[in-house]
Formats: C-alpha cells, structure tokens, sequence
C-alpha cells in the first residue's frame, strides 16, 4: 500500500489526473505540507462515471446479495488489518486526535460489517391486492450513485454512504472533500484488493468547485448522497430537479441540548463540553445551543467552565488529547469572527476563545454567556469550539426557541421525569435526539436532518432502502 495516496483511484488503479492538477494539503497541527493530492478534471470525472456504469452493468448488480457481502466483509477486514495506517492518515490530514481517528476507522469497518450482513436480510413483501393473484415487491440498485462527503468525519461518512450502496448493488463516484481525500483513496484502494471488481467504487479527489455540477449533474448519474453545508445542498438539490435525480442531503444543524433542574445536571455539565468541542466542534451534531434551566444556571455554568478547562487540547498524536487544531487557518479565523462579534455586542466568553502559544490552527474551546436569541453566533453554525449558553424558564417557550431554528438535525434532554422525556422528544424537531445522552450516531440507527438539516437518512436498513428503486409486480393467477 501506498504511504501517502496521491493520485485518484479509477478503475482498479492509481492515475494522476488528465490536466496533471494537484492540490496541496497542510497538516493542521504543525503548519508543515503533508502532500500533493491529483485533483481530478471534468475529464476524469467523465471517464471515473462511465466506467462505473459499465462495472455496473458488467455483473456487479447481478451478484448475488450473499457474493457481495463476501466481498463488504472483505473490505472491512482489510479496514481492521490498515487501522493504524488509516489512522495516523487522519491525523496527518485534518489534527483528528488520534484516539478519535482509530475509533473512527474502527466504525468504518463496523459499517461494512453491518451492510454485508444486512444485505441478505433485505427482503421485498408479498402484498395481498384485491385482485386475484400474487403480487410483491422488489428493491433494485439505481446504477451509479455520487458520494460527496466532508472533512470534519472523512472516513465514517465515506463509508456510510459507500457501503450500503455497493450492498444494494450499486457502482459508486466518491468524491472527499479537498481538504481530506488521503482515507477516501485507501479505501478505494483496500476495496479493490478484497475483490471489489475494478470500476465499482471510483475515487475521484477535486475541488467541488471545479467538478461538482458536471457530477451531479452526469447523466448516468442515478442518486446524489451528500453531507455538507446547506448551501451545497441547495445546489446540489437545484442540479438534480431536471433529472429528477434521488437525492439524500446531510446538512447543517446547530443542535439543543436542554438541560432541566431535574435531571442529573451535574453529570450534563461535566458531558456538554465534549457535546460540542469534539473534533474540534466541526460536528454538524454539535450541541452548540445550551439551555439551561434558570434555577440551576449558576451552579451549572460553574461546573460546565471547569470541565471546559480540564480538556486537553493538544498534539493530535498523543492519545491523551481531546481536542486538537481546527481544520484550516480560514476555519480557525471564522470561529474567531464569531466571538469577536459576540464579544463586541457585549457577550462574555466565560472560559476559552484564544490561540494557544504553539503552531498549528488550534483554539481554546469558548462557553459564551448572556448571549441573546437574534444574535448571529446562537443562530448559525460555527462549525468550531464555541458552545452558547442560555437560560430558560418555560418549558413551552424553550421549545419554541429550539424549534425556530432553520436546523434539525440532533439535540440532547437531559431530564429525570419520563413525562416531560416523552412530551420534549415528540416536540423537538430533529431527526436525531438523546435522552440523558450526547451520542447521536448508531450504525443500527437512521440518521439525519428534519427542515433544512437534510433529506434522507444515512445509516441503518433505512440507508439500504435509499439505494434501491422500489419495484412492485403482479402476477394474474389465471387469465
Ligand atoms: P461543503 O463545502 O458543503 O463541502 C462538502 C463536500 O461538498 C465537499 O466534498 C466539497 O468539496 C463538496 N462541494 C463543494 N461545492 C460543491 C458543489 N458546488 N457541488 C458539489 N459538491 C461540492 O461543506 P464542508 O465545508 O466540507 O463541511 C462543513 C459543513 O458540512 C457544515 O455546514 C456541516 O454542518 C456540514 N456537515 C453535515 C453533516 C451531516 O451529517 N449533517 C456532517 C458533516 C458536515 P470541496 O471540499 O472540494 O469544496
Ligand atoms: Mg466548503
């Protein structure tokens, strides 16, 4: 296996891109290059689409559920045998800490796993009509299906779109982000030897900017599975109308965790910091909008800025840190922006907010208080360390303010009456909540956005269902 990937990944075999582009990658933690990455042409991309259909129709969506999972779970070996080497490639590329970035690969693999052994308990139903005869239905692969996906989670959120379309039957396009393609083209390539026929999965690294209209807009193009910001998928949902193309979009979201006086508040207080600051606080399922129950605001806070102070925002590669850089130097500086803003409207950041002294694109997660409703940093999402706090009376009137944001896509209640449990989940628009817990992703479980968070679930059999058609046919018992 290659050290460091850097060509693309078509058909079975490395390839510079036509025109010989490349795309410079920087390691976040030191400042220092890491690598030139081939960033694929309108060309290569024609050539990566066409060659996926022909994979496609050259028996991979004729194979058997059964040969197909041999080959996922192969993938998933070989994922499991390639984790230290992933691993360290994430850490390299964008600072995942690296205990993150193991656990990480390890739920790729766990992905596959899942898929493969889904796959054969993926049935059609026999339906009683009202006319005589037998009628059911069948779930057939679309064709070739376009994977664009992030930085913040590169790995899993490859594999969660790959895996349960290559399970369906499908050939798959995956375009990485710019910024992280290095474990996107692994696993083309680890694919590729547990026997993925040459074609089916087709890594293609470049600029969405250069090469996403003509990908989504292909006309072998099937489905669209993105996960990113909004605004990309409004594209992306705009391109995909005159085809009537299926679409699953994970968005954007600037997710509630609501803390009550009657739950175990203290254990929220010392759980909310890693809600939100994990990876940095580059989660679309951060709980970056904090309500606390007024009666308990000021004991709470105390505890939430001290656990703040305990993280450990450090080198990346030491496994005992928590938080490492942001992404880029631009990410970095957008966080910033939205302090300075909150700050100059007289908001007070309570712990955190600063450039540590060390290179690389770090910052102390920052807990701003009194901040108020119309302000830009409790509306939108940062996409970094910065958690807003404020405090809530009315249950009625705190739910109003949660669902007035354009966002849905996860949120925490932390509450000890199984009435109120009930009442606040059925009321919370999202697509995603935990109860008395932070954890928004299960392997088993759909996942994704109400309102403007997305369409569409990733993960779960309901991912399996999102990469086939749904045929029904009858058959008349006599004529
Ligand atoms: P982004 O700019 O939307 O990029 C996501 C992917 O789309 C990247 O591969 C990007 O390529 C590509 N892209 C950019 N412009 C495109 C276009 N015109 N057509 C097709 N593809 C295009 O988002 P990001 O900056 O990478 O990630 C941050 C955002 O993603 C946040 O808003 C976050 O909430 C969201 N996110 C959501 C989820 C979720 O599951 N809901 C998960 C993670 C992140 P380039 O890198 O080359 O620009
Ligand atoms: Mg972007």
């Amino acid at each position: 296996m290659k050290p460091i990937p850097t060509d693309l990944f078509i058909n079975g075999e490395w390839r510079p891109a036509a025109d010989g582009a490349k795309t410079p990658l920087v390691n976040p933690a030191t400042e220092e290059p890491l690598a030139e990455v081939a960033a694929a042409s309108v060309a290569d991309l024609g050539l990566a689409v066409e060659s996926a259909q022909q994979a496609f129709d050259g028996g991979w969506r004729d194979l058997a559920p059964g040969k197909r999972a041999e080959v996922l779970f192969g993938i998933a070996r070989l994922i499991r045998e390639n984790l230290k080497t992933l691993a360290a490639l994430e850490c390299a590329n964008i600072g995942k800490p690296i205990t993150d970035a193991r656990d990480e690969i390890a739920l790729g693999a766990r992905i596959f796993e899942y898929y493969a052994g889904g796959v054969s308990r993926f049935c059609g139903q026999t339906i009683p009509v009202a006319r005589g005869g037998f009628d059911y239905t069948l779930r057939t692969p679309m064709g070739v299906v376009a994977a664009i996906v992030p930085w913040n989670f590169p790995f899993p959120i490859a594999c969660w779109k790959v895996a349960p379309a290559l399970a369906a039957g499908n050939a798959v396009v995956l375009k990485p982000a710019s910024l992280s393609p290095l474990t996107a083209l692994m696993l083309g390539q680890l694919a590729h030897a547990a026997g993925l026929p040459s074609g089916v999965l087709q890594v293609v690294s470049g600029s969405g900017q250069a090469i996403g209209d003509a990908l989504v807009q292909h006309p072998l193009i099937r489905k669209i599975s993105f996960t990113g910001s909004t605004a990309v998928g409004a594209r992306i949902m705009a391109l995909a109308a005159p085809g009537i193309k299926r679409i699953s979009l994970e968005l954007g979201g600037k997710s509630p965790n609501i803390v009550f006086a009657d739950s175990d508040w203290r254990r929220a207080a010392e759980t909310s910091p890693m809600s939100v600051f994990a990876n940095t606080g580059q989660d679309c399922c951060a709980r970056s909008r904090l309500f606390v129950e007024r009666s308990i605001l000021e004991p709470f806070l105390e505890a939430l800025v001290a656990a703040t102070r305990k993280l450990v925002v450090d080198d990346p590669l030491r496994p005992e840190t928590q938080i490492g850089p942001l992404v880029s130097a631009g990410q970095r500086e957008s966080v910033e922006a939205y302090l300075a803003e909150a700050q100059a409207a007289g908001r007070t950041v309570a712990v955190g907010g600063v450039r540590p002294k060390r290179k690389g694109y770090f910052l102390e997660p920052a807990v701003l208080v009194g901040v108020e409703p119309g302000d830009r940093c409790w509306q939108e999402e940062i996409f970094g360390p910065v958690v807003c706090v404020r405090p809530f009376e009315d249950e009625a009137a705190m739910i109003g303010e949660v669902n007035a944001s354009p966002y849905g896509l996860s949120g925490s209640v932390w509450t000890d009456n199984l009435s109120r449990a009930l009442r606040v989940a059925r009321q919370i628009e999202s697509g995603v909540l935990s109860i008395n817990s932070h954890s928004s992703v299960h392997v088993e479980a759909p996942f994704g956005g109400f309102k403007q968070s997305g369409v569409g679930r990733d993960l779960g059999m309901q991912a399996l269902e999102g990469y086939t058609e749904l045929k029904n046919v009858y058959i008349a018992e006599s004529p």
